[in-house]
């Protein structure tokens, strides 16, 4: 019965892969049926209409989503997306996403996201602002710093963040950084914060390839999505000597087997929003560069961009999955099956941006700030010990890269919701 009503509410192609994950991954560890749905199902939803002023002097109304996907384990963390494409259903896969890749970590969090169906690019600074703040107004009895708390994901960034924080303190009568992470460091956000995701995904793509022994000087890379996690991921690999040889956002795709300048194209994006005319090489779809020939291919934008089509011709080493459910479970079939790439799976991959996120609730709770140097020495040291979790898991149980990742943070959700019994 539940499960009916449950399935309904969420049913959609992202939502259904992430049921699919995380039953492949139940089965796996023959996780009992009295803890399945507990575990799967997200705990609580909320869906608010949102009325904004535009800049014409009309009113309109954008729906939005908050999913609460596990509080067992603590208050909930999430980010907001705004994006044309955005459904509950979405919303409720990456919560799920977020609490497995919270406890695979060792984050004393539950995984939540939020979104709203709209193009921020189609929206003014005002409008934006408005819907930011509305956005957060509606929420204010469903967030707190002790309940769930929010971040940035596509199509928000640290000023969406500056003003829900402000919004929020306003309500509650007190500075409330808290509430957030992903702010700005004027307003209590971390060091390292911005650039976390990018460069936690170049670490362990550097640490996967040096399990390869390849050297990541003779690495090339292909990253589609250009935007905070595309455009560090690309800044820290380059830093660290691979040679980008392609890059993509929305509006433009561009292959130049010489290499790109990941800041020349970071430089033009800040300035043009958009990587639309930027001189970056031979202009190519987003199709044509997830099967570029490349060492290592790094999906950093949608989800199900990696497709039981494509996924036959990927040309790369390593798969590194720096956007959230990137991968289709056709898809996954079919690289299982090839066995000749190396996924580092969205959960693991991506993790760094709610490790840092994690630090800076820390330190808003504290009032007491690290420098950088402190926040990615602690960042590296938690993806080395998740990701040598990772690797011990799959040895024993020969399970896939994914597999092992969805199991670990599975089962410790399963087990605190065992462990805490069920109320009444
Ligand atoms: P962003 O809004 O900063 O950038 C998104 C980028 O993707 C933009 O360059 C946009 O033009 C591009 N894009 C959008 N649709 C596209 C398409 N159909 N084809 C090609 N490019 C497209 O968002 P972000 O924060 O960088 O998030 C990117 C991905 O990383 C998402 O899957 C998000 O959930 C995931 N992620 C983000 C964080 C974080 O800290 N921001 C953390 C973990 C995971």
């Amino acid at each position: 019965m539940s499960k009916a009503i449950v399935s309904k509410l969420y049913d959609s192609d992202v939502f259904r892969m992430a049921c699919r994950q995380f039953d492949k991954a139940a089965d796996a560890i023959n996780l009992s049926e009295d803890l399945r749905d507990r575990t799967k199902y997200p705990r609580r939803c909320m869906a608010v209409a949102l009325p904004v002023r535009r800049d014409n002097g009309t009113t309109v109304v954008f729906e939005g989503y908050r999913v609460q996907h596990s509080l067992s384990t603590g208050p909930s963390k999430g980010g907001i997306r705004f994006h044309q494409d955005v459904t509950l259903g979405e919303v409720a896969a990456l919560a799920m996403w977020m609490s497995w890749k919270c406890s695979l970590v060792g984050l004393p969090f539950g995984g939540a996201k939020g979104g709203v169906i709209v193009d921020p690019f189609n929206l003014s600074r005002g409008e934006l602002e408005r819907l930011s703040r509305r956005f957060m107004q509606e929420m204010v009895s469903f967030l707190s710093p002790r309940v769930d708390i929010a971040a940035p994901d596509m199509g928000t960034n640290e000023q969406v963040m500056a003003w829900m924080m402000d919004t929020y303190s306003n309500h509650v009568g007190h500075v409330e950084p808290a509430i957030v992470t992903g702010k700005p460091i004027s307003l209590g956000g971390s060091e390292g914060r911005r650039e976390a995701t990018g460069r936690g995904v170049a670490y362990l793509v550097k640490a996967y390839l040096d399990d390869l022994k390849i050297p990541i000087r003779e690495a090339t890379v292909a990253i589609q999505g250009f935007g905070n996690v595309g455009s560090e991921t690309a800044l820290a690999l380059a830093e660290y000597g691979a040679r980008i040889i392609a890059l993509s956002d929305h509006t433009a795709a561009f292959h130049r087997p010489q290499g790109i300048d990941p800041r020349k194209a970071a430089a033009y994006v800040r300035y043009n929003r958009v990587l639309h005319d930027f001189d970056g090489g031979d202009a190519i779809t987003n199709d044509q560069l997830l099967e570029l020939p490349c060492t290592v291919l790094v999906p950093a934008a949608v989800e199900r961009v990696i497709t039981e089509v494509n996924a036959p011709r990927l040309r790369c080493r390593v798969l590194a999955e720096a956007a959230n459910g990137p991968t289709t479970n056709a898809a996954d079939r079919v690289l299982d099956a090839r066995g000749d790439i190396e996924v580092i799976p969205d959960v693991l991959c991506n993790a760094g941006g709610v490790i840092v996120s994690y630090f800076e609730w820390l330190q808003n709770l504290q009032n007491y700030y690290w420098t950088r140097d402190e926040v990615l020495t602690k960042l590296y040291a938690i993806l080395d010990r998740s990701k040598a979790s990772v690797e011990s898991q799959l040895r024993k149980l020969k399970f896939s890269r994914r597999l092992a990742a969805l199991t670990l943070g599975i089962e410790r959700v399963a087990k605190a919701k065992e462990q805490r019994g069920l109320f009444p």
